[in-house]
């Protein structure tokens, strides 16, 4: 407890600005050493002198002794039993000037004596009188000449008897004690702000060892008080420290005589935890460090909770990539380098996400993004370096690239990096981005520049076909300007009848006659004149248009047909493409049942073209759609096979029909062996997996005989007629003599 009050007003001292707390405890300290020496003294003084000081008393006449009581601060008092008086000479100025002084009993307890302490005297002196304490002490209130009370503390013993034994008189010394009263109250207040203080507060001697620690240090240590007294401080050290750390720091205590900062310690159950800390040495009074005290905080919890701030500021949750706003933040940084340093920016956009997150739910969606940033961070290796903006749109930033082919080299990584699928709750996608590139400062000097033609470049990439990447060039800002446009017009195309379906007749290569026709859609705008599908079918396709023009173009093909059949024309296959987004709404089989049965068609007229990623996108329920269509007579064919990365063993499993050989593949024929390779393999195959084959974009006869050669089912294409409208196409179908050399030997009618 010595200890204790000591420390404790040298850790009040602490919170004060960084002196040495050593003066006040000190002082206190010195305080009562003083006080306990000169009231031995004075007892011994009183026992041994007290018949002559009895005499000095009452005649006041020793100056000597006066002098010396005035300089020791000391007064001394006489209670005469018998004659009922009582002497002091005190330099206080008590009950009158200071100096020697005398009064009946009864006035100086009534004149002298506070009240509220009356009782408390006489309970002392009778004790002492009566034998039950070996010397009278009261601490009371007296009046001081003034008027006003102040605090003293008696101390006495009987010093003489009556031949009868009777108590004659005691004698002792008193002192003011408000200093030391108003020290004590102050040490008391000290004691309870660290025993209720939230910081841990230990006081270590020398050698940092544990000699006092307040409730909070053994609540944030784990330890108690006990187990920590005469440790060293070291025990709390955490390995998250090399030892280096805490020798430093004692280094710098000891050369400013204080130390502030974060230090990881280590509590009782072997966490660590983060520690704010505030160590001071104390002073004792020849200037040597005692002690040292230390007010420690757990702050392992708001470090984590700001790191979690600046990790929600700066990155995205669901990826963990840096978000926009430390993106921009990152390239502000690049571009102020100045125009010296090349930057990059690539900005990527997933093809076809927004089908997905619809087809396969939003927690697939975030699984797929998830590890699309992965892959995108594994080409581009620096966690700075990319970036999510939002939704399915991602940044590459490459620094210092000064040759364009080093560009593009990426691009071709990240690209490639795509080019399998994700596995995604179970389910293997295909996904592929678009890649849009701008460099600094080429093609833009500021920061929202640079990011506006990235997007326009990524925006061409994605009408150039997708799965690519286009530089940005000064033409492409129209381009964002005119797809703007084209999208209002198409919002309207619909209510405005400027939607019409044209169609391509197919040829059988085993029979010689028109097997059916592809329902193609045309769009003339109004504003804009004819588009071509290829551009306003990807837009409407993002925009969700295409449910609305898929059902649109179901239903008009159906009462085309049902015109045809009843102008007489044979019964063929019409063929309606159906893109990803359509095939993605639960009720669509639902309304392809509905129009086959309001159209009160022949079983097996109706044919669906999908494209490859259209499956790939949720083969799941892409399956489980195809079966359905089929069980309602409905014919399925893969549009464009060979373009996506599905397998024909991959098609095994799905009951489809047909797969149409991409144009691009047909296209090559004659020119390109490799073309030609991988057209008469996907025939084979195919074959062996029971599909129908389907050439489309035959062009020339020489591509028609290959296909024929290789046993190819059927064509399409401009060598065989152009998509035509509905008048046109029965025309040529009513008239269609095939040439005879074309049909395949053993032709089924
Ligand atoms: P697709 O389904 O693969 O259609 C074949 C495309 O090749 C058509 O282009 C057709 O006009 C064209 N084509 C046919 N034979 C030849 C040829 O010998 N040479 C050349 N150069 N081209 C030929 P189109 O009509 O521009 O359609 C483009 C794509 O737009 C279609 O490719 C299809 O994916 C999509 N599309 C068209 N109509 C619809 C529709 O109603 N719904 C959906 N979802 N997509 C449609
Ligand atoms: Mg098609
Ligand atoms: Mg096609």
């Amino acid at each position: 407890m010595r200890f204790r009050q000591r420390a404790i007003v040298a850790v009040a001292s602490v919170a004060m600005p960084a002196t040495c707390a050593a003066a006040n405890g000190a002082a206190g300290w010195i305080g009562f050493g003083i006080l306990g020496w000169v009231v031995a003294l004075g007892l011994w003084w009183a026992h041994r002198r007290a018949a002559a000081l009895q005499q000095h008393l009452a005649s006041a006449s020793d100056t000597r002794l006066s002098e010396a009581l005035h300089g020791s601060g000391l007064g001394l008092w006489s209670w005469n039993l018998g004659t009922r008086r009582v002497s002091w000479s005190s330099a206080e100025r008590i009950a009158g000037s200071a100096g020697d002084h005398s009064m009946a009993e009864q006035h100086w307890r009534s004149q002298v004596v506070h009240r509220d302490d009356r009782a408390q005297v006489e309970r002392a002196l009778a004790d002492h009188v009566e034998g039950r304490a070996p010397h009278y002490e009261a601490v009371y209130r007296a009046r001081s000449a003034d008027g006003s009370w102040v605090w003293i503390r008696a101390v006495g013993k009987l010093v003489e008897r009556d031949a009868n034994g009777r108590p004659l008189r005691i004698t002792g010394t008193f002192r003011g004690i408000d200093r030391e009263r108003q020290e004590a109250e102050r040490q008391r207040i000290a004691e309870a702000v660290v025993e209720h203080m939230l910081e841990g507060v230990s006081i270590t001697d020398t050698d940092f060892r544990f000699e006092s620690v307040n409730p909070a240090f053994e609540r944030v240590t784990g330890y108690s008080a006990s187990e920590l007294i005469g440790q060293p401080a070291s025990m709390l050290n955490s390995l998250q420290h090399p030892p280096s750390v805490y020798v430093e720091m004692r280094r710098k205590l000891a050369e400013r005589g204080s130390w502030s900062g974060e230090l990881w310690q280590k509590q009782r159950s072997g966490a660590d935890f983060l520690a704010q800390l505030q160590v001071s040495c104390v002073r004792n009074d020849l200037g040597q460090v005692s002690h040292y005290v230390a007010v420690m905080s757990d702050i392992t919890d708001r470090k984590r909770a700001e790191h979690r701030l600046r990790f929600l500021a700066h990155y995205d949750t669901l990826t963990g990539l840096p978000n926009r706003a430390f993106v921009r933040q990152r390239l502000r940084q690049l571009l102020e380098g100045g125009p010296d340093r090349r930057v990059a920016l690539l900005f990527l956009d997933l093809d076809r996400f927004k089908h997905i997150n619809d087809s396969l739910g939003h927690k697939a969606g975030d699984e797929l993004l998830r590890q699309a940033a992965k892959r995108l961070r594994l080409v581009v290796g620096d966690l700075d370096r990319v970036g999510r903006l939002g939704g399915d749109e991602f940044t590459a930033l490459l620094i210092d690239v000064n040759q364009r082919d080093e560009i593009e080299h990426v691009a071709a990584e990240i690209l490639d990096s795509f080019s399998g699928p994700l596995l995604v709750m179970g389910h293997e996608v295909a996904i592929s981005p678009s890649i849009g590139i701008a460099v600094y400062p080429d093609d833009g000097r500021s920061l929202d520049e640079l990011l506006q033609h990235a997007d326009a470049a990524m925006y061409q990439a994605k009408a150039q076909g997708r799965n690519t990447y286009r530089f940005y060039s000064h033409s492409l800002a129209e381009d964002a300007h005119e797809r703007t446009r084209l999208e209002s017009a198409l919002r309207r195309a619909l209510d405005r009848n400027e939607l019409s379906l044209v169609y391509q007749p197919k040829l059988s290569l085993r029979s010689g006659r028109i097997s059916g026709v592809e329902a193609l859609m045309r769009w003339h705008s109004g504003e804009l004149g004819e588009i071509s599908p290829a551009r306003f079918i990807p837009i409407a396709e993002e925009t969700g248009l295409i449910v609305a023009f898929g059902e649109w173009a179901l239903r008009q093909s159906l009462s085309q047909f049902q015109r045809w059949q009843e102008q007489g024309l044979p019964v063929l296959r019409i063929a309606v493409n159906v893109s990803q987004v359509q095939m993605a709404r639960p009720d669509f089989v639902d309304l392809v049942k509905h129009l086959i049965e309001s159209h009160q068609l022949p079983a097996g007229v109706l044919e669906i073209e999908l494209t490859e990623s259209v499956l790939m996108a949720d083969p799941d329920r892409a399956g489980k759609a195809v079966a359905d269509l089929r069980a309602l007579g409905v014919r399925v064919s893969i549009d464009d096979f060979g373009t996506g990365y599905s397998s024909l063993s991959y098609l095994r499993g799905l009951a489809i029909d047909a797969v149409k050989i991409d144009k691009s593949f047909v296209d090559g024929i004659e020119n390109n062996v490799d073309d030609e390779v991988l057209t008469s393999t996907i025939v084979l195959m195919a074959h062996s997996l029971g599909l129908a084959v389907v050439a489309e974009g035959v062009e020339s006869e020489r591509q028609l005989t290959f296909l024929r050669g290789e046993n190819c089912d059927e064509i399409q294409g401009y060598w065989l007629a152009k998509p035509m409208d509905p008048e046109l196409c029965r025309s040529f179908i009513q008239s269609f003599e095939p040439p005879k050399r074309l049909v395949l030997p053993g032709a089924r009618g």
